[in-house]
């Protein structure tokens, strides 16, 4: 048995004091951890629990009529929000389609943005190839059941998928994640949040040692009227996207004047779909510029033996999402 060492945060400061000792992680709601360290896939030498951190459960509204979300607000919490309701149903939508209402009672949205990808090989320590778990040992995947895995900036290293809802829809709606560490506060623009496995998969964000999450900023409010988040899976609740989308949509009359698409499941990070988005932008919707954006943003994928099917459901379900955000009824995926 391992032993670990705990520390109660009392503040900002006292937390990244205690995370000076390596081996250190942060715990908030400890949803995803907790399963990790059970299984022995991570084994921190030190918890420093984060949960009574004053301030970091809070939802504030910004003087540019964005929204501050605290690292510590419950996924649950965030999604029945009134402000997120109104003003980002799309991110609502997101979390609603996440998990199950036990795990987004517990869950923290810095803990939604830390989550680590589902890939069976990783949580299976049985098997020794996993590049993620242990570096240079393999991809078990590769040559395995890879049915859930990348189609969208895979590497030979690791071919594993974020397996956030949430993370699709604040990716769409150009987050900004708010960051305290030993050099002071940053600011991380989302999409350089989370990082493609590249050489190095057991990394899944930019994260420097010793960091902590305080808070996701969102934007002001300009995609609030049509939006739809779309989740492909298995199962109807509690499962992992296949595939997934985030639309967001803004217009002039019966013309697009901007979209905003990210898929899930496809990619070791959220995948922002920008070339479907310039598609859209400036033309009126219609099935054939819907099916062109749709192959434009799936031009580069590449299917592993399994699953090949995620390339035709990703652009069926965004042809599909685009339809739902635009209250259009066209031709259906
Ligand atoms: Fe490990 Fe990534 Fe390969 Fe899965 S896909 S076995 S996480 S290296």
């Amino acid at each position: 048995m391992d032993a670990i060492s705990y520390e109660r945060a009392g503040d900002i400061a006292d937390a990244l004091r205690a995370a000076q000792q390596p081996g250190t992680v942060f715990i908030g709601g400890g949803t995803n951890l907790l399963d990790l360290m059970k299984g022995g896939v991570t084994r921190p030498a030190k918890l420093v629990d984060i949960t009574h951190i004053p301030g970091l459960d809070t939802i504030v509204s910004l003087p540019d009529g964005g929204l501050r979300i605290g690292a510590l607000v419950r996924n649950s919490d965030a999604a029945n929000h009134a402000w997120v309701r109104e003003r980002y149903p799309l991110l609502s939508q997101a979390l609603l389609a996440g998990a199950s209402a036990q795990l987004r009672n517990m869950a923290t949205v810095g803990g939604n943005l830390m989550q680590r990808t589902r890939c069976s090989y990783f949580y299976d320590t049985a098997f020794t190839e996993c590049n993620k778990r242990q570096p240079g040992s393999g991809c078990a995947a590769l040559d395995g059941h890879n049915r859930m895995h990348a189609i969208l900036g895979a590497s030979p290293q690791c071919i594993a998928v974020n397996p956030s809802d949430m993370s699709v829809a604040l990716a769409a709606l150009d987050a900004n994640v708010r960051v305290s560490g030993p050099r002071g506060e940053r600011v991380v623009p989302f999409g350089e949040f989370h990082r493609l496995a590249g050489e190095h998969p057991e990394f899944d964000t930019t994260l420097q040692p010793g960091e902590l999450i305080t808070a996701v900023d969102l934007p002001p409010p300009l995609y609030s009227e049509h939006t739809h988040y779309l989740k492909v899976r298995d199962r109807a609740s509690y499962a992992f996207a296949l595939v997934s989308v985030a639309a967001a949509l803004q217009f002039d009359g019966a013309t697009v004047r901007s979209a905003r698409i990210a898929l899930g499941g496809v990619a070791h990070k959220p995948w922002r779909a920008t070339a479907a988005e310039q598609r859209l932008a400036g033309q009126p919707l219609s099935d054939a510029l819907l099916h062109d954006a749709a192959a434009a943003a799936l031009q580069d994928a590449r299917a592993q033996r399994e699953n090949g099917f995620k390339i035709a459901l990703a652009q069926r379900a965004i042809i599909r999402a685009v339809n739902q955000a635009a209250g259009r009824q066209g031709g259906a995926a």
